[in-house]
């Protein structure tokens, strides 16, 4: 067994891992580690070869490799430490169990910043009735597939749920020439962001059957057909209008789950709703040597905001390694009115701005965004339109960041549905 020891060590090496190592070293850390169970950087990016990435942090459009390439050359020129290939198994204190091909690794650290990731629900997370045939695929199995290994997945494929990779990969397919026939989405509204309906169905006229779910799947060896059926306002199939639509190949695009296995063994508290580390302002968690960002924390819509985030991350467990971190009272940041969860969920008065990302809980028009404490309205801003697939982002300016008090309460009333 061999053992190592570091103020800084990262679990993940996407590109919240690799933004959280160089703001680390940035801030002072003297020695920065990243462990990355694979053998490459660049996490989910690898397989997105799609344009899209950077807009916000680079002002310019790249491909997810692009994007994840510039944040591993500044990482390696900024001198931080990888180790590729090694699996990070358990948190015991401020110890690191890991295992690689030279074996178990026990790794010291002054502050971890854990940024794994998050997976795909699958077809027995939501208990799909029909055959267990061949050509159910998550979105992004099935993008690794084409897009890494090369394969063709299907010729005539059925989408469910309009999350971004299954319209990202309803357009993927189409170029390489497969019929998307249809996406289904059960909810009366789209999961992922407008931009990608335009740019991924619209412009190639693939049908979105918004209020439909999947409610039978037939095929013995390979996929013959799936069964559709509108649902009624609780959710609940009607039966009588359903429609069987003939095709070989599902996707399934309902949803990511944050990878916090890892976490949970350090007994770390997690959001029931985010499914994420509860984390105050400076993405540390209740044990404050735990530090969390990107998708394991909470799932993002935008890549440029998981890097923002995980700068602070970084910057921060430098901070807490070196104790220079002000450890004070925290007070709660919750959801009110209209919004479904807000990360972070706690904030300590501080003389600097507090950037607080949230959901809302269902579409509207001419919305207002209001974040107040127990003094009053702190921000506002208002919005033409306002979707749950896409994060919003608030900053409460450090003049009123350093006066917080009681609880922060964030609300989006629409004017219109
Ligand atoms: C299919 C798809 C399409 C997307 N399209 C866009 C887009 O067009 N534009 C955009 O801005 N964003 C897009 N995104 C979102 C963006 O890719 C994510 O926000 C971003 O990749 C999240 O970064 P991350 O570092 O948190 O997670 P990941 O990229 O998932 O990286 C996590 C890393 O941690 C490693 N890891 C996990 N557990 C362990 C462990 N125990 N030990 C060691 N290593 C571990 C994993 O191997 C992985 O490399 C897309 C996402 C997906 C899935």
């Amino acid at each position: 067994m061999k053992d190592f020891s570091y103020p800084v060590v990262v679990v993940g090496g996407g590109p919240a891992g690799m933004a959280a190592a160089i703001s680390a070293k940035e801030n002072g850390a003297e020695k920065v580690l990243v462990i990355e169970r694979e053998n490459r950087l660049g996490g989910i990016l690898k397989q997105c070869i799609h344009a899209g990435f950077g807009l916000q942090y680079f002002g310019e459009e790249l491909s997810g490799p692009e994007y994840a390439e510039r944040f591993a050359v500044k990482a390696k020129e900024a001198g931080i430490e990888f180790m590729l290939d090694t699996t990070a198994l358990e948190i015991r204190e401020q110890t690191l169990v890991c295992v690689n091909t030279t074996g178990v690794l026990h790794i010291n650290f002054g502050a971890l910043v854990l940024a794994m990731g998050c997976r795909e629900r699958t077809r027995a997370n939501l208990v799909i009735p029909g055959s267990r045939a061949a050509g159910i695929y998550s979105a992004g199995t099935a993008q690794k597939l084409i897009n890494i290994y090369g394969h063709k997945v299907g010729k005539e494929v059925v989408i469910l749920g309009s999350g971004d990779i299954g319209m990202i990969m309803a357009r993927r397919l189409t170029l390489g020439g497969a019929k998307v026939k249809a996406v289904v989405e059960i909810m009366p509204y789209l999961a992922g962001l407008a931009r990608n309906k335009a740019q991924c169905l619209d412009d190639f006229d693939i049908p979105l059957l918004l209020s439909h779910t999947v409610v039978d799947i037939t095929g013995v060896d390979r996929v013959e057909s799936v069964t559709i059926a509108p649902v009624d306002e609780n959710r609940k199939p009607i039966m009588e209008k359903a429609e069987v639509i003939d095709c070989d190949t599902i996707l399934l695009s309902v949803g990511l789950i944050p990878e916090n296995e890892l976490t949970r063994s350090a007994d770390v508290t997690l959001s029931g709703i985010t499914k994420g580390a509860v984390v105050n302002q400076y993405k540390q968690t209740d044990k404050p040597y735990i530090f969390a960002c990107g998708n394991v924390l909470h799932v993002n819509d935008l890549v440029d905001h998981v890097s923002h985030e995980s700068e602070d991350a970084g910057k921060y467990a430098a901070m807490y390694a070196a104790g220079k971190l002000p450890t004070v009272d925290q007070i709660e940041v919750a959801p009110g009115e209209g919004v479904r969860y807000v990360c972070p969920q706690k904030a300590s008065p501080a003389d600097m701005p507090i950037d607080l990302y949230f959901r809302t809980a269902a579409p509207g028009r001419n919305t207002t965004l209001t974040v107040s404490d127990d003094n009053g309205v702190l921000i506002t801003k208002k919005l033409l339109v306002t979707t749950p697939g896409t994060i919003e982002k608030m900053t409460i300016p450090a003049d009123k960041a350093k006066n917080i008090s009681g609880k922060i309460v964030v609300t989006a009333v629409h004017k219109e549905a």
